[in-house]
């Protein structure tokens, strides 16, 4: 920092010169954000000083808070619903796990994941000093019932299911877990970060929420498919005991008790998720989610033409495509043709994520690239 401020003007250029450094979204096919719709950008800078860390000073944004809670609760089939914005799926994800840890007294807890688990758990395992066990997972890449069973053990809190797993866009097998769960008398946590905001606006029905008697929490990111801004994330409980196993003493502020893993909160993500949620309602997602399903029935048709096959046919806008040196043709593709791809791990595959930036020409060019990229390097 200088000894004395810049202009108004030369800080623009400042940041104008690091926008130009930023990638835009056009060319982007390996992340799972976006651009935010219109009104979430208008609502996040109109209630950017807010903080819902004391939210007892900003009750109007707190409001929307619930009306988020209530509404997800809906769209999720749960009446009694609990739950709070978070920063995304990671803190979600912690918070569900650290919910299920208390609630137990076991000295050396252990869940049980899909091998498909976002890496988030394996923060979670060192965050909170939990065994994470991986079960394996079938041909259609959904978890394997045999072995996450065989995982199962008297030091086991809770079971984790994935609805949209970030490499494959697959969902597991979530009623049948459900069915575990409740036998086994089990936590379970399901993990719909990405999907949380495709399934319920598919035409299929994909059971996976609180429908399911099982499901005791989810994680629904609204900056993902929700097309808020960065960081909202939703945390929601079946039951409110669940949220109290994260409660600690405020003794400074407008409330007494918080139950969230960050003191400050960004109230503007609030008012931003609100927006678009009243914005587009449901007939407004089921058509984003439409879209990009097309555009994602459009790429794997233009894939296969040019012999090319997804490893899973997509149940969401997520493909694997079966290429040779997935990595090598990453990077050219980066390097050469300017597409931003990623690549899976087991099995080593091309990843893309058909976002809502995505339209029918840009998946054109960037079939045609590909076509090339990996001819170049046969
Ligand atoms: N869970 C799933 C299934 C995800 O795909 C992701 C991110 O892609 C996360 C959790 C983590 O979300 P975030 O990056 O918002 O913390």
């Amino acid at each position: 920092m200088n000894e004395t401020g810049l202009t108004e003007e030369e800080v623009l250029v400042l940041l104008n010169n690091a926008k130009d450094k930023d990638l835009k979204y056009d060319r982007v096919l390996s992340s799972m954000c976006t651009y935010p719709h219109k009104i979430a950008a208008k609502a996040h800078m109109q209630f950017m000083e807010s903080n819902m860390g004391d939210f007892g000073l900003f009750q109007g944004t707190y409001s929307m808070e619930q009306e988020i809670i209530r509404s997800l609760g809906n769209i999720l089939h749960c009446s009694s619903i609990n739950g709070y914005l978070t920063t995304g799926g990671t803190e979600s994800n912690i918070q569900a796990i650290r919910s299920m840890r208390n609630s137990h007294r076991i000295k050396v807890p252990n869940i049980v994941v899909p091998e498909s688990a976002h890496f988030s758990f394996d923060k979670i395992a060192d965050v909170l000093n939990i065994e994470v066990r991986k079960a394996n997972l079938d041909e259609e890449l959904k978890v394997s019932m045999e072995s996450l069973e065989s995982l199962i053990d008297q030091n086991t809190v809770g079971l984790v299911a994935i609805a949209g797993s970030t490499e494959f866009g697959q969902v597991d097998p979530i009623a049948e877990i459900s069915k575990l769960a409740v036998e086994k008398n089990l936590f379970l946590h399901v993990d719909a970060a990405f999907g949380g905001f495709v399934l319920p606006f598919l035409p299929e029905n994909n059971e996976f929420d609180f429908s399911l008697p099982g499901v005791t929490s989810i994680a629904i990111d609204p900056h993902k498919m929700g097309l808020s801004t960065i960081p909202s994330g939703v945390l929601l409980f079946r039951n409110v005991e669940d949220l109290t196993h994260l409660k600690a003493e405020t003794p400074y502020l407008t409330i007494d008790t918080q139950y969230t893993l960050t003191g400050t909160r960004s109230g503007a993500a609030v008012a931003a998720t609100y927006a678009v949620m009243q914005h587009l309602g449901r007939e407004g997602y089921r058509q984003v989610v439409s879209r990009c399903m097309e555009l994602t029935d459009h790429l794997v048709k233009s894939v296969k033409e040019i012999g090319i096959d997804p490893v899973i046919d997509p149940v969401m806008n997520v493909v694997a495509l079966d290429v040779p040196h997935p990595a090598q043709l990453r990077s050219k593709l980066a390097k050469e043709y300017k597409w931003q791809v990623s690549i899976t791990q087991k099995p080593a595959a091309l990843r893309l994520v058909i976002m809502p930036h995505m339209d029918f020409e840009t998946i054109d060019m960037f079939v045609a690239d590909l076509q090339k990229a990996v001819l170049e390097l046969q």
